[in-house]
């Protein structure tokens, strides 16, 4: 085999994992396509000591960290395959590379599938945003609106008067129960029932929201709820189980990241509920822990 560790996107997760690996000294690469899930950011925020840095900026810093170590290297491109090849995995590269490795670290991330709302994704990570702890500083102050269609969503309208006056667009006929309505009511939450048909002004930029009884409510950020679904289908193909959660699926793993098939190993967005760049790093190391022991446990015998 000629690589210890082949990582599958080179995100905040797969970067962090092979930092790991390659501070042990293990040949590791990072096959990556280059589009991480929150390029549609100007900059990442509740990053400890990265905090407002473009997120391509915070990648490149992770990248030449990595090349500084002799046993690491990173691939561009984008793995389309992947299958077990006697004690290991092969890959296929979408531009007909091929890659042999003992374990192979998925760290290829999750996509967001938007409502179907013209303008949502031209304005995407600008003024239509997903959490108020990674952007609603920002926003502060101004005319906040958010969908709610679920718990999910009554669970950000309740959050979002810390940063600021709130209507909350009851989506499909949704209605809070009487005791949601009351703690909406206590947190000053407007509601509106009428459907949010169209989005305002010019994107990214956002001046309010079009409904269809005719009426405008003017708001300067929109927080929506996205569905996630992995990037690529290499778990699926491997046979590694899922869970659900609340935005959608995730890899089943264990404490060191070790999925349900043997040797491979998840980490960042793919591998957890909970989606943030810290969060990724974190889970990144342990990933790369985890396939290191895997190594040492097998060249031990
Ligand atoms: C709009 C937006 C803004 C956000 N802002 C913040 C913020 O301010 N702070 C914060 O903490 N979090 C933020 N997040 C969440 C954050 O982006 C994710 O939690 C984080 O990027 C997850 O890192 P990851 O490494 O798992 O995946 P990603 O960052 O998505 O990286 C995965 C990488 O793998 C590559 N890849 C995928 N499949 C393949 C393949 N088959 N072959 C090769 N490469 C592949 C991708 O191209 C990509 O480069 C935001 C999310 C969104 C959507």
């Amino acid at each position: 085999m000629h690589h210890d560790v082949v990582i599958v996107g080179g995100g905040s997760a797969g970067l962090s994992a092979a930092q790991a690996l390659a501070r042990a000294r293990r040949r590791v690469v990072v096959v990556d396509a280059g589009a991480p899930r929150n390029r549609f950011a100007s900059a990442v925020h509740n990053v400890f000591g990265h905090d407002d840095t473009p997120p391509e900026t915070l990648l490149a810093k992770g990248r030449t960290e990595l090349l500084r170590y002799p046993t690491a290297s990173v691939i561009a491109g984008t793995v389309v395959d992947a299958a077990p090849a006697g004690s290991g995995f092969s890959l296929a590269l979408a531009d007909g590379r091929a890659l042999q490795t003992r374990t192979l670290i998925l760290a290829g991330g999750v996509r967001d599938v938007l409502p179907p709302l013209d303008g949502l994704a031209a304005r995407w990570g600008r003024s239509v945003l997903h959490c108020p702890y990674c952007h609603g500083f920002e926003v502060a102050g101004r005319a906040l609106g958010v969908f709610a269609a679920d718990a999910m969503g009554l669970h950000r309208a309740l959050m979002l008067p810390d940063w600021g006056p709130t209507t909350c667009f009851l989506e499909h006929g949704f209605e809070p129960d009487a005791d949601d309505a009351r703690k909406l009511a206590n947190r000053g939450v407007v509601l509106e029932r009428a459907p949010v048909i169209r989005l305002l002004g010019t994107a990214p930029a956002l001046d309010g929201v079009q409904l269809a009884d005719g009426r405008r409510v003017a708001i300067d950020a929109l927080f929506v709820g996205s569905r996630v679904e992995p990037v690529d289908g290499l778990a699926a193909s491997l046979g590694c189980v899922q869970d659900m959660g609340p935005l959608g699926p995730h890899l089943r793993v264990d404490a060191f990241k070790q999925t349900t098939v043997p040797g491979v190993f998840a980490a960042g967005d793919l591998s957890q509920p909970m989606h943030s760049v810290p969060l990724a790093v974190a889970s990144g190391l342990l990933a790369g822990v985890g396939a290191h022991q895997a190594l040492i446990a097998v060249d031990a015998g």
